[in-house]
């Protein structure tokens, strides 16, 4: 509808001026942050995401961007709870999560579950919340988890726009005729350490949930959202070493000339021997070192975004977040592990 003659239609002409040079600066940016000829930087990611100039974000995360909720890392033998789970006397701690085991001596994994899911009051950590930020600006294109603690859910992510590769505890069936079970009366049996049996009474196998385990197929929802991990136009790949396979041969799913980003606190050369993908040279890709949070408050910060990322963080983390800053400024930062 046009406007009214009058005043009114000056005040109009100047809005859609002013809004043509947004849209010219824009689209400016967007051929310099596209241009793959250049080298990618720091300053390149940040111009291109202040600018809108990449309009479809795969994200890619590890155990690494849970860890400041208190989530433990728990494929890394220093968390703490394999040594819970000595008294099973496991051939190997990876047992607990393979099928076969599990259907012979359940009560390790269930164990496991319940020092697992002492977590399961835990908030979301930034890092999530940048991620649903991406989404609220329609930028987000998939997330794909190697965790299994549902933050995502947690954080506001829509379901559509995340994936939990390894499967989650939102679901459980018996592990023998995959009837589904009651997640409830499952996660009970897990708090009283006792183990969940199938109602078919021929059968009784030892319900688990749908947490993947080795040499088991990877959740289906995989295999469904995989194709939109061909169409980013930037890959960031944050809080993970890639050490676990297939999920670390996404990076190859992307076009070699699509910007490729890793925030972690150790390269990923080291945990893959240099078998993949490799962030650390080539044009497209940039490594950046740090704690996930920081390197998010940092890129947040630096694109300007601080008071929409206010706006949906959770009250914990403005707190949290302040004296995070105050013990830095005493000096009493202390280094976490991935
Ligand atoms: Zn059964």
């Amino acid at each position: 509808m046009r406007p009214e003659e009058g005043s009114a239609v000056g005040e109009y002409v100047k809005l859609l001026n002013q809004k043509k040079r947004e849209w010219a600066e824009t689209l400016e940016d967007r051929k310099t942050v596209l241009d793959h000829s250049i080298k990618l930087t720091y300053e390149l990611l940040i111009k291109g995401l202040r600018s809108g100039a990449y309009k479809n974000i795969v994200i890619l995360t590890g155990a690494g961007i849970s860890v400041s909720a208190g989530i433990p890392d728990f494929r890394s033998p220093e968390c703490g709870i394999y040594s819970k789970l000595k008294e099973y006397n496991l051939p190997q701690p990876e047992d607990v999560f393979t099928l076969d085991y599990f259907k012979q001596h359940p009560e390790a994994f269930y164990r496991f579950s319940k020092e697992f899911n002492k977590a399961s009051g835990y908030e979301a950590t930034p890092t999530h919340y940048f991620i649903r930020l991406l989404q609220e600006k329609n930028l987000l294109r998939i997330n794909m988890t190697q965790n299994i603690d549902n933050l995502e859910e947690k954080a506001g992510i829509n379901a559509d726009l995340f994936c939990q590769a390894h499967g989650s505890y939102n679901a459980a069936h018996c592990c023998k005729c995959d009837k589904i079970m009651d997640l409830d009366a499952f996660k009970q049996h897990v708090n009283e350490g006792t183990i969940y049996r199938c109602s078919d009474e021929v059968c009784l196998g030892p319900v688990k949930p749908t947490v993947v385990f080795f040499g088991e197929q990877l959740n289906p929802d995989f295999d469904i959202k995989l194709p939109l991990v061909h169409s980013a136009d930037l890959l960031l790949v944050i809080g993970t070493s890639l050490a676990v396979q297939p999920f670390n041969l996404l990076p190859f799913l992307v076009d070699e000339q699509t910007h490729s980003v890793l925030i972690n606190l150790e390269s990923t050369k080291k945990a893959s021997g240099g078998s993949i993908h490799d962030f650390e040279s080539g044009d497209a890709n940039l490594f950046i070192q740090g704690k996930c949070d920081d390197v998010i408050r940092q890129i947040i910060a630096d694109c300007g975004w601080e008071a929409e990322f206010e706006k949906i963080l959770p009250e914990v983390h403005k707190k949290r977040g302040a004296s995070r800053q105050e013990a830095e400024g005493l000096g009493a930062g202390k280094a976490q592990d991935q």
